[in-house]
């Protein structure tokens, strides 16, 4: 895409956005991002040499922030775990410069649900739905796993998505059979680099909630938030993952969570109004799938200014449902993605993105056959890619953080290579990005300022060592449950 491509495109999509603004004026452009005034400073003005600081040359730059735009060539400048500055041709003494010269930065993608433990038995389920989903992994290799097996099951899921380019998941772990697989799946959660939300679940079979000798849940969630969370000034922040197993176990999830000031997620299918006659919805509460809600569900959760998660390729795959995008975007609810299921689904946003469009779509085709009037406007490629970073921030409760570069928030970035045969020679970067990318394009993962991959390749990670830990644990359950 030609500069002039870039900035025609923005300011038909932004038309506050000046030409000036978008490419020439950055002072102006970065004045406008309120979050960012406190820490934004010419560059010049740093001092020089510091080693925690890296400039991001000449990069195609997708903010995902409304107001700074796209910029068709411009710098980042990382200062420690924030982003300082965001323009064409910054001053950096001292700072590490990487050539961004034939890359796509932006922000990293943020994944709002994903059930990490299951790491290492991804993907042994490519023709099975729901059903065998839940025999098989939930109630079958869930109730075998050991400690060590829930660690390194989420460690390969978090190394594996920042490979992909996934810098924040919501780990939702409903493997919580004792606490001592809590406290291995928040090591694993520590040792990736990743930044995650750690949602405390429910142990793994059926019916934990009448054998109480060996779990704590959900009351355990006190400790963890004074042992592992009493700061949000970390990686890691803390979150509940609620069975909704009936309204009265509800209302113990939903107390537990918010006594200690934990977010809420739930996986929420057509029984939500039971749920929601125990507790007060609110702000807090992310709802996955929201498989065959009514419009008065829909409307109630809009209302209480909850969040959503839709899990595109595995709601399809598993044969559960068309994921209702239209039907969130209908009542001013934009949707974040996920990947749920590694058994059944890839790791990547890109898969997502894509399987959204392709969803939503195939809905509006298949209505427009049917003879329907009045059908919902297309998504486009801009829109899930929103939904894969900005709206993946707001749902895991981030947005003043992460899922966009502005100056001022966390440097979470990642660098998108436009060079590669699969997408070269890229003219509309966001078409590129969301049609034509995979993980194979992902050069280069920032979290909060630290490297997590460069050229290609996961820095400090040991791959040895976690394979032969991974192929061990895979060997052993497969041992413990039937096939
Ligand atoms: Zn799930």
């Amino acid at each position: 895409m030609s500069d002039e491509d870039i900035v025609q495109e923005t300011e038909e999509r932004q038309p506050g956005i000046s030409r000036r603004q978008l490419l020439g004026g950055t002072a102006a452009g970065l004045a406008a991002a309120s979050a960012a005034a406190a820490v934004v400073r010419p560059a010049a003005a740093q001092p020089a040499a510091r080693s925690d600081r890296v400039l991001l040359k000449g990069g195609t730059v997708l903010t995902m922030d409304r107001t700074l735009g796209d910029f068709a060539a411009a710098d980042v400048l990382i200062d420690g775990a924030r982003i300082a500055a965001i323009g064409p041709n910054l001053q950096a003494g001292g700072a590490e410069i990487i050539d961004a010269g034939h890359m796509i930065v932006m922000p990293g993608f943020v994944d709002t649900h994903r059930h990490m433990w299951e790491g290492q038995i991804r993907q042994i389920l490519p023709d099975g739905g729901i059903r065998e989903y839940v025999r098989t992994v939930l109630d079958g290799y869930g109730t075998a796993y050991r400690p060590q097996d829930a660690y390194i099951g989420d460690l390969l899921s978090a190394l594996s998505a920042i490979d992909a380019g996934v810098t924040t998941l919501l780990d939702w772990s409903h493997i919580q059979t004792t606490p001592e697989h809590t406290d291995a799946v928040v090591k694993a959660l520590q040792d990736s680099g990743a930044r995650a939300v750690f949602a405390y679940g429910m142990p793994a079979g059926k019916p934990w909630w009448e054998d109480t000798s060996r779990h704590k849940y959900p009351g355990d969630i006190s400790r963890l938030r004074r042992q592992y969370f009493n700061s949000d000034d970390q990686l890691l922040t803390l979150a509940l993952a609620a069975s909704g197993a009936n309204p009265e176990i509800a209302a113990k999830e939903w107390a537990a969570a918010r006594d200690v000031g934990a977010r809420i997620t739930i996986h929420a299918n057509a029984t939500i109004g039971k749920i929601a006659s125990a507790v007060k919805l609110g702000p807090d509460t992310t709802y996955v799938h929201c498989a065959h809600w009514d419009d008065t569900a829909w409307k109630m959760v809009a209302d209480s200014g909850g969040t959503v998660s839709f899990s595109p390729v595995s709601e399809t795959i598993m044969g559960s449902q068309i994921s209702p995008i239209q039907q969130a975007l209908d009542v001013g609810i934009r949707p974040s993605l996920s990947a749920d299921a590694e058994t059944n689904a890839p790791n990547d946003l890109f898969s997502q993105m894509r399987a959204a469009l392709i969803s939503h779509n195939a809905m509006i085709i298949d209505r427009r056959d049917r003879g329907e009037k009045d059908l919902p406007k297309r998504l486009t490629a801009r829109d899930v890619l929103e939904f894969a970073t900005i709206e993946g921030a707001k749902a895991n409760g981030l947005a003043a953080k992460i899922g966009s570069l502005v100056p001022g928030k966390q440097a979470d970035i990642i660098c998108l290579r436009k060079d590669r045969i699969n997408v070269m020679p890229v003219k509309d970067p966001v078409g590129a990005v969301v049609l034509g990318m995979d993980t194979g394009n992902v050069d280069t993962v920032f979290i909060a300022g630290k490297a997590r991959k460069r050229h290609g390749v996961l820095v400090g990670i040991d791959l040895k060592r976690i394979a032969s830990e991974a192929v061990a644990s895979q060997n052993y359950l497969a041992s413990k449950v039937p096939t």
